[in-house]
This record gives C-alpha cells, structure tokens and sequence, in this order.
C-alpha cells in the first residue's frame, strides 16, 4: 500500500498555525491530525486526548526517554511534541497526517522525513505580526519584545520548508494548502 503523506504546517509564533489548520481539517475531515503531548495546564474548552495529551513533566521525560516521540521543543516554559508511533502507524495506512507544530520541531521532523511536506505559513508583513503578537493582551513589553524577536528569527528559517503560504485571509490560506496537497499526491502517482 502508498504510504500517505506527512504534511508540517509550521511558521512563527502568532501567525495563525492553529486557526488556520482547524479549518483546514474541517474542510479535509480525511486528513489525520497528530495530537501533541504537552506540558501546559489545559486551556478552558481544551480536551486530553483531542486537543493535546496533557502530561506531566515526568511523564513528559519519560517519553522522551523512551524515543516515544518524533521531535519535541520547549516553548515559553513548556514542553510540546508529537507520539511516534501514531505518525508511522497513519503513514503506514496509507493516510496523510498533519503535524501543526513550532519551527524547531518542524525542523528536527525534516531529518527524520526528508520526503515530508514543509509548508511554512507566513504573516502578511512584519508589522502584521507585530500587531498580532502585540495584540495578544495581557504581557510585559519585556516578553512582547522578546516574542517579536524570536518570531524574527523564526522567520529566517523559510528557506528550509518546501512551500511559504501567507496567512491573508484563512479561507485562502487553506485553499492553497489543499492544493499543495493535492498537487504532491499527484507528483506521487508517477511512482
Ligand atoms: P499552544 O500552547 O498555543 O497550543 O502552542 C504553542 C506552540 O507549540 C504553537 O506554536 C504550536 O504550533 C506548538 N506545538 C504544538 N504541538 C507541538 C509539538 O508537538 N511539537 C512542537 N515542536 N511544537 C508544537
């Protein structure tokens, strides 16, 4: 059987990542989502097991002690990474899973899946970003600055993904996310 295909949707912090794939999966119902372990408390509405696998720093450890986990990162004070074996298992049945992670997971999940599709979404410009980030409410302008600049250095790793899609408008996003996908499965049909 083909195996399916794995997709990274990754980009800068405050970009959209999350907005942005929830309405791609509700567009694409057969596109399997990698749900992510954490160690960050749930937000409200947030379910273990849907959202992400909630756990505690120990069991965290032991998950990374154990290669249960493809890639994993720290950000803002928590641990974030993506079950192994739920990855192999859905490419193995032929299903396209998506992975919507940071940009240093993004990376490490390339060494291990050259053949996977880096889709790196991207703000409008800068100042979007800014806007976004600086928008988000309640931080010190100590950690606004300090998220802006990592989201500028963030930037600077477009060159290693396959595709750069701008985050304008969700709808479009997604419809040019669905059409990378559909144009690599064609791209495969010659195998
Ligand atoms: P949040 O706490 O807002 O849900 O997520 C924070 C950041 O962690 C987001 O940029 C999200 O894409 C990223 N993230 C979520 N799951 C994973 C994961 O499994 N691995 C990595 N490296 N980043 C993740």
């Amino acid at each position: 059987m083909k195996r399916g295909l794995l997709i990274v949707l990754s980009g800068p912090s405050g970009v959209g990542k999350g907005t942005v794939c929830a309405a791609l999966r509700a567009r694409l119902p057969e596109l399997v989502y990698s749900v992510s372990a954490t160690t960050r408390s749930p937000r409200e509405g947030e379910r273990d097991g849907v959202n992400y696998f909630f756990k505690s720093r120990e069991q965290f450890h032991h998950m990374m002690q154990t290669d249960a986990l493809l890639e994993y990162a720290e950000y803002v004070g928590n641990y974030y990474g993506t079950p192994r074996d739920f990855v192999e298992k859905t490419l193995s049945e032929g299903k396209d899973i998506i992975l919507e992670i940071e940009v240093q997971g993004a990376l490490k999940v390339k060494e291990k899946f050259p053949e996977g599709i880096f889709v790196f979404l991207m703000p409008p410009s800068l100042n979007e970003l800014k806007q976004r980030i600086t928008g988000r409410g309640t931080e010190t302008q100590a950690t606004i600055d300090h998220r802006l600049s990592v989201a500028v250095e963030e930037m600077n790793l477009l060159y290693h993904y396959d595709y750069a899609v701008v985050n304008d408008q969700i709808d479009s996003a997604c419809n040019r996310i669905s059409a990378i996908i559909t144009a690599e499965h064609c791209k495969r049909e010659r195998f």
